[in-house]
């Protein structure tokens, strides 16, 4: 048999369910293809930080997959719609009974890959999907009711058990695979349409350099100290995997099996810093099943149907100064430099400048959502739209509208001695800049925009039923 492995937000070899079964069943070879879509890419708003960090975990990954026996082909199909013909001709010219892949649950994804499967039966090959970006089959979660649950805390409880039950080890490289006579290319520095990315911060890609910034972090008083240190963006307090869980150069089952390594197969018996940081994982995972289970997620819709009416302002200046770390409001401007800067953000502080945006300037959060799309080095669509329609009161597991964090009291409260805002604001001293906005009565605003926004919806669907 021979197989064909297809990567997607899964850049690695390690852990990588697709990868070991391509290899274990081409027997008669095996190589790998990534199908770059940048005009997809462009229409879903991705931004050249997170497309750099993919293209240069690529020449990484073209490499170790060389020391597997494994050519990487990268072919570029402009868009989605062209993926099925790309596969259809690598399948045809090297007669590939399988093409392997991980699971993505995003509509146009599922749209896609459905088209590639219909494609690949006609030719007598089959598309085999795995997952190969969480822990658990997530979608398997279910409640009583065998509905997909909507709140995380009894999600996390679900998922703690079926993981004590059913818990794997996370997979170590294939062995040496048999190799397929195919023409492989170099990865290119960037795409038409993207310009090259520099970051203060050196994000140095690949499965090495993720793995080894893990068990760093994993063996560090960081990881030990994370429970009281992880909201203090002063700090050097969290992992900042973030990049590399999202281009998968490292798996969620790797991050658990480290602190499985240092304490025990029982998680309910981790410490807190363990435990809290296991909990981050669930809710990474948490964010993908929501995707997964609510589809209108992917197509820039509420989880709460109501919040579909809010009459959100329309204030290209008031955006623009939060988009350029402009409002007067100090932690909320750091948080932007540092974002515009480094490509990463402390999550402390997108939560504050997330619900500074949705709430205080009343803008649509789904302009803040697009912003960190295209800057953000670790966009990744679930989580990054679970983390705003969470500011917004929109999503699942949502800040209720009325507890409306003060991002003067967040900043003094999180950041104590101004070594954050410091940091970034750099040559602009603290207090410097008249806030465009008044935080008390624009709270108000907000509290009563959405009040009337739920009364009114509640009127009317009560009406009529
Ligand atoms: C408005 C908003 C937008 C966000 N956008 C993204 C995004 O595009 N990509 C992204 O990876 N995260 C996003 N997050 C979640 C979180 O801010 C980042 O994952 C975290 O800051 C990354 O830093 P770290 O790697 O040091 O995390 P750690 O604290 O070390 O946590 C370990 C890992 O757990 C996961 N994780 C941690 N917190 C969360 C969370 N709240 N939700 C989901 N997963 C989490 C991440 O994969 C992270 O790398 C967003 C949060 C908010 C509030």
């Amino acid at each position: 048999m021979k197989t064909l492995i297809w990567f997607r937000d899964d850049l690695r070899t390690q852990d990588h369910e697709a990868l070991q079964t391509a290899v274990t069943r081409g027997s008669e070879g095996t190589a790998a293809v990534f199908i770059a879509t940048p005009d997809t890419w462009i229409t879903h708003g991705v931004g050249t930080p997170r497309i750099s960090f993919t293209l240069a975990t690529l020449k990484s990954l073209q490499r170790d997959l060389a020391e597997l026996g494994i050519p990487l082909i990268f072919e570029s199909a402009s868009t989605y719609s062209n993926v099925p013909r790309i596969l259809e001709a690598l399948v045809r010219t090297h007669h590939i009974d399988e093409v392997h892949a991980g699971l993505e649950y995003g509509v146009d994804e599922v749209a896609r890959d459905r088209a590639v499967a219909k494609a690949l039966k006609q030719l007598n090959s089959t598309l085999v999907l795995s997952d190969t970006q969480t822990i658990l089959p997530v979608y398997e979660i279910k409640n009583k009711s065998g509905s997909p649950y909507k709140v995380f805390t009894p999600f996390r409880r679900a998922w703690e058990e079926k993981f004590m039950n059913t818990r794997q080890d996370p997979t170590n490289e294939p062995c040496k695979a048999t190799p397929l006579a195919v023409q492989t290319s170099d990865i290119p520095d960037a795409f038409v349409g993207y310009e090259t990315w520099t970051s203060t911060v050196p994000w140095q890609a690949g499965q090495e350099a993720g793995l080894s910034r893990l068990e760093d972090f994993i063996q560090s008083e960081r990881a030990d100290r994370y429970g009281t240190n992880r909201d203090r963006p002063d700090i050097d307090g969290t992992s900042s995997l973030s990049p590399w869980l999202a281009v998968g150069s490292i798996s969620p089952g790797r991050c658990l099996e480290a602190l499985t390594s240092k304490h025990g197969p029982d998680i309910t018996s981790w410490p807190e810093g363990a435990r809290c940081w296991q909990s981050e994982l669930v809710w990474r995972e948490f964010y993908r099943y929501v995707m997964a289970s609510f589809p209108d997620v992917s197509r820039n819709r509420p989880m709460q149907e109501w919040t579909s009416d809010i009459p959100w302002r329309n204030s290209s200046e008031d955006l623009e100064a939060w988009e350029e770390g402009r409002t007067g409001i100090d932690i909320v401007d750091a948080g932007m430099i540092q974002l515009k800067k480094t490509g990463w953000m402390h999550n402390r502080v997108r939560m504050i400048v997330a619900m500074f945006l949705c709430k205080n300037l009343l803008l649509d959060w789904r302009l803040g959502e697009a912003h960190f799309r295209r800057s953000l080095v670790d966009y990744d669509f679930a989580s990054n739209n679970g983390g705003w329609q969470w500011a917004a009161s929109t999503g699942t597991d949502a800040a209720p509208y009325f507890r409306i964090f003060n991002p003067v009291t967040q900043g003094e409260r999180f950041d104590p001695d101004g070594t954050y805002r410091s940091r970034w604001l750099e040559e602009r001293a603290p207090g410097s800049l008249a806030p465009i906005v008044d935080l008390k009565s624009t709270r108000v605003r907000a509290i009563e925009t959405f009040k009337a926004t739920q009364a009114e919806w509640q009127g009317r669907n009560t009406a009529r039923t």
